[in-house]
Parts: C-alpha cells; sequence; structure tokens
C-alpha cells in the first residue's frame, strides 16, 4: 500500500480514505524499459459523489523503472461502444472503465452477454472480462455443442493462445464508456 501514499491528495489523517479508495486491479506486463516482469496496479478513488478517478501504477522490480497515470472518469466523454482487438496476449490488458449495464458481443466466437448479468466492478481489464463470460457460459452451457465450442475457443483466449484475432464489442446503455489504458497502438476503436 506504500505506492498510494504518494499519490492521493489529501492529509493521511483522513479517516475516510479507505472508503475511497480500492484496488481493482493487479497484473503482470513487460517493462517498457528493460522487458522484464513489471507489476501494473489500478486503484479507484472517490474525489466526490460525481467523480472518480483511476490511479494506476506500474513497477518493475528488475530495473527500478516507476510509472504512474491518474485518470479522470468524467460521465461526460467516452462513447457507448467500443471495440477491443485481441490480437496479442498484451490486448488481455487493456483497462476498460464501464457502467455497469453493458451488453458484450463477441462476433468470431458466436457470443452475446446481455446486461443485467454483468457485475465486476467498473474498472477492469479485458482479461477479467473474458474469465467473467467464461465462468457465466461455464454454469449456462450444460452439454450444449455450440456452447462447450465457444468455451474452449473463449478458454484458449484467455490464456493467451489465440491464434485468431478475436474482437470483444462492448455497448453501454445509459453511460460511456473508456479505455483507461492500452499496451498496444490501435487495438481499440470506437463504434
Ligand atoms: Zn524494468
Amino acid at each position: 500500500m506504500k505506492s498510494i501514499a504518494v499519490v492521493m491528495p489529501m492529509s493521511s489523517g483522513d479517516s475516510h480514505l479507505s472508503e475511497r479508495l480500492s484496488e481493482v486491479d493487479r497484473y503482470y506486463v513487460e517493462c517498457p524499459v528493460c522487458r522484464g516482469s513489471a507489476i501494473v496496479t489500478v486503484y479507484s478513488y472517490i474525489i466526490s459523489e460525481n467523480e472518480t478517478i483511476a490511479i494506476l501504477t506500474l513497477m518493475c522490480s528488475y530495473c527500478g523503472f516507476r510509472f504512474r497515470d491518474v485518470i479522470p472518469l468524467s460521465e461526460t466523454d467516452g462513447g457507448t461502444c467500443i471495440e477491443v482487438y485481441i490480437e496479442r496476449s498484451i490486448d488481455l490488458n487493456t483497462i476498460i472503465y464501464m457502467p455497469s449495464q453493458v451488453d458484450i458481443e463477441m462476433p468470431q466466437l458466436d457470443i452475446a452477454v446481455e446486461a443485467m448479468s454483468l457485475r465486476i466492478g467498473s474498472i477492469v481489464t479485458v482479461d477479467a472480462i473474458l474469465q467473467y463470460i467464461l465462468d457465466s457460459l461455464n454454469s449456462v452451457c450444460g452439454t450444449a455443442v455450440k456452447c462447450r465450442e465457444a468455451i474452449a475457443r473463449l478458454g484458449k483466449v484467455v490464456r493467451g493462445e489465440a491464434i485468431e484475432p478475436t474482437t470483444i464489442r462492448i455497448k453501454s446503455i445509459y453511460s460511456p464508456l473508456r479505455i483507461l489504458k492500452s499496451y498496444r497502438d490501435d487495438n481499440y476503436r470506437h463504434c
């Protein structure tokens, strides 16, 4: 938790800090400097009722490289439809800010998920979304052949074994979506 104190624009005596700040994800990426394994931690921080920011830190224990980014999550910008192209394993680390009501489609895999069942938080990686869909399919598929096939193919994508390019299309019903962090140029577009 040491890295958090550095970026917090408030006094250390604030007793509400733990309610406002929460770690939402943590994963490894290739260090942009030494190509070693660097850890990325994503926090969400509620400034006020109407304003939340995402804080992203990257730390490499091999070369000591550190990077920090603060991203406002304004409700007023961003589109309501985003497509992310999953072609390399790094694309799974793309971070998306999304409202609770979204529809998700993966056209190549014949997968479509309706809004209401998605409860995985507002700042998530593509990886976490895919894992959620995989878990959901596993619990509803039964022995349906087409569904089992979709699970097998999606499982390969989640494990980073996908050779065929896969698209995930996320449509928000009410409020905007945003890509907070992408690790590759041109791996998403608004639709
Ligand atoms: Zn490094």
